[in-house]
C-alpha cells in the first residue's frame, strides 16, 4: 500500500443500476469534494450537489462527507450517490483519479485502512467479509454480530482478566527470591482463573455450531452405485430452496448443491467417485468420497430395490437410511423417496431443515466460527489449564498466562495480522 494516497472505487454493484455509490478515502478527499461539488457539504449528511469537472457537469447526486477520524476508514472520506450508468461512473472516476496521488482502490483496501487505523480489529474485519458474503439468515446474524465486535468485546474482556491475574502473580514474584510464593496467592486468583477457563471452554464448546452456521451443514449422499444419489441431488437442486451459486468447487468427482433450509446453509454433496472403482482415477474418487463421508455432519445412506443392499461406512456424523426409487417398490427404511415422481422429497427437506436448525442456527449466534478462532481459543485454554496446575510455581504460571494472552492477541489481530489479512482480502471485492 502506498501511504498517503487517496483511494476511490465504485462500491456498489455492477452498473447499469439505479444508483451507483463511489467511495473516496484519504487526505485529498476534502479537495476532491471541493472541486467536484463546489463546496464541502455538512459532515455525515446527504446533500444534493451538481458534480463538475471544471466547467463540465458530470452528474447530479447525493454527497456525504465523513471527516476523519470519525469515518469508516478513520481517514477523511466521502461517498457519492450517482446515477448508476457506466458513463457517469467512468466520468467521475476519471475526474477523481486525474489528480496526483489519487488512484483506484485495491480489493479490501478501505477495510484494510480501517484496520490499520484501529477502527476495526481482525475479527470485525472477518465479520464484515462474512456479512458481505452471507447468503442465509443464520449467516447474516452471525456475521453481523462478529462485524459489530461481538467476539472482539469478549476477547477484550478475557484479556483484561488475564492482565489482572498476571498482575496478582507478578507482584508477588517481585518480592520472592525463590519463586515459590504460590502459597501466598489470595484465593481469588484461583477463582478468577477458573471462571476464565470456564468461559473459554464454553465458547469453544459452541464452535461446532458456529462452524456449521458459517460454512454450512455438510450432508453427504452416499450408497452403492445406481441407488439414485445423483438423481436425488438433481431433484433437490431444482427445488426453489437451492442457492444458485456461480462459485466453482464442483469437481467431476464431488458435486455440491447449496440450499437455504429455514435460514441455514446446507451443502448436499454427491460423490460420483463412489460409482466405479476400476481405474486409478476412480480409486482416487473413492478416497475422496470416503473423506467426504468422514467430514459430513450427516450421511444420507441410500438403498434401492434394484441394487443389492450394502451397509453404510463408519461416519462421525449421523446416518439416515433412505429408501430410494420408491416408485419401483416401497423399501423398508423409515424415509422413502422417489426422484422420478418427487414422492417423499418434501418430507426429506422438512427433516433436513429441522436437523439443520438444531445443529446450526437457532438461538444466539456462537462467537467462534472459523478454524482460526478454534485454534486460538484452544491454545489459550491449554495455557490456562497449565497455569491452573502451576499456580504453586508463580514464574511458570505467569509465563503460561502470558502465552494465553498472546493467543488472544493473535485472534483479534493485535499481533501477526498481516498474513491473515492478505488471505482475507483476496476474497474481498474492490470498493470494500
Ligand atoms: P447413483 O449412481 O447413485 O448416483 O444413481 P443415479 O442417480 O445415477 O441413478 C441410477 C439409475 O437409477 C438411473 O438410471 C436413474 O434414472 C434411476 N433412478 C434414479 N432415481 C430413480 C427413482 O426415483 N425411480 C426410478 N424408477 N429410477 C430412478
Amino acid at each position: 500500500m502506498r501511504d498517503g494516497d487517496t483511494i476511490v472505487a465504485l462500491s456498489s454493484g455492477s452498473v447499469p443500476a439505479g444508483v451507483a455509490v463511489i467511495r473516496l478515502s484519504g487526505p485529498a478527499t476534502r479537495d476532491l469534494l471541493l472541486s467536484l461539488a463546489g463546496d464541502l457539504p455538512p459532515p455525515r449528511r446527504l446533500s444534493m450537489r451538481t458534480l463538475r469537472d471544471g466547467e463540465e457537469v458530470l452528474d447530479r447526486g447525493l454527497v456525504a462527507w465523513f471527516p476523519g477520524p470519525r469515518s469508516f476508514t478513520g481517514e477523511d472520506s466521502a461517498e457519492l450517490q450517482l446515477h448508476g450508468s457506466p458513463a457517469v461512473v467512468r466520468a467521475i472516476l476519471r475526474a477523481l483519479t486525474s489528480r496526483a496521488r489519487v488512484r483506484l482502490a485495491e480489493a479490501g483496501e478501505f477495510t484494510r485502512r480501517a484496520f490499520e487505523n484501529g477502527r476495526l480489529d481482525l475479527t470485525a474485519v472477518e465479520g464484515l467479509g462474512d456479512l458481505i458474503a452471507a447468503e442465509t439468515e443464520n449467516q447474516r446474524r452471525q456475521a453481523l454480530a462478529r462485524a459489530a465486535g461481538g467476539l472482539s468485546d469478549r476477547v477484550a474482556h478475557w484479556r483484561s482478566d488475564l492482565v489482572h491475574l498476571r498482575a496478582e502473580i507478578e507482584a508477588r514474584l517481585d518480592f520472592s527470591d525463590e519463586g515459590d510464593v504460590g502459597l501466598d496467592l489470595p484465593p481469588r486468583v484461583a477463582v478468577s482463573l477458573e471462571a476464565l477457563r470456564a468461559e473459554l471452554a464454553e465458547a469453544l464448546s459452541n464452535f461446532g455450531r458456529g462452524r456449521i452456521v458459517r460454512d454450512g451443514l455438510r450432508v453427504a449422499l452416499a450408497g452403492p452405485p445406481n441407488v439414485g444419489k445423483s438423481s436425488l441431488l438433481n431433484a433437490l437442486a431444482r427445488s426453489e430452496l437451492a442457492i444458485v451459486s456461480d462459485e466453482p468447487g464442483t469437481t467431476r468427482d464431488v458435486r455440491e448443491v447449496a440450499m437455504d433450509l429455514g435460514g441455514q446453509l446446507v451443502l448436499l454433496v454427491d460423490m460420483a467417485g463412489l460409482r466405479q472403482a476400476e481405474s486409478k482415477a476412480e480409486a482416487e474418487g473413492v478416497r475422496r468420497a470416503e473423506r467426504e463421508v468422514a467430514q459430513a455432519d450427516l450421511v444420507l445412506w441410500l438403498t434401492a430395490p434394484d441394487v443389492p443392499a450394502q451397509e453404510p461406512p463408519a461416519s462421525p456424523g449421523e446416518i439416515w437410511r433412505i429408501a430410494s426409487k420408491s416408485d419401483l417398490a416401497r423399501g423398508e427404511e423409515a424415509l422413502a423417496i422417489s426422484s422420478r415422481t418427487g414422492a417423499g422429497i418434501g418430507e426429506l427437506l422438512e427433516r433436513l431443515t429441522a436437523f439443520a436448525q438444531t445443529r446450526g442456527g437457532g438461538g444466539e449466534a456462537p462467537l467462534l466460527s472459523r478454524e482460526r478462532d478454534r485454534e486460538a481459543i484452544a491454545a489459550a485454554l491449554e495455557a490456562l489449564d497449565g497455569a491452573a496446575e502451576a499456580l504453586g510455581q508463580a514464574e511458570v504460571a505467569a509465563e503460561l498466562l502470558r502465552q494465553a494472552s498472546h493467543s488472544l492477541a493473535r485472534l483479534i489481530g493485535a499481533v501477526d495480522a498481516e498474513a491473515v489479512l492478505d488471505r482475507l482480502f483476496l476474497s474481498f471485492c474492490i470498493g470494500k
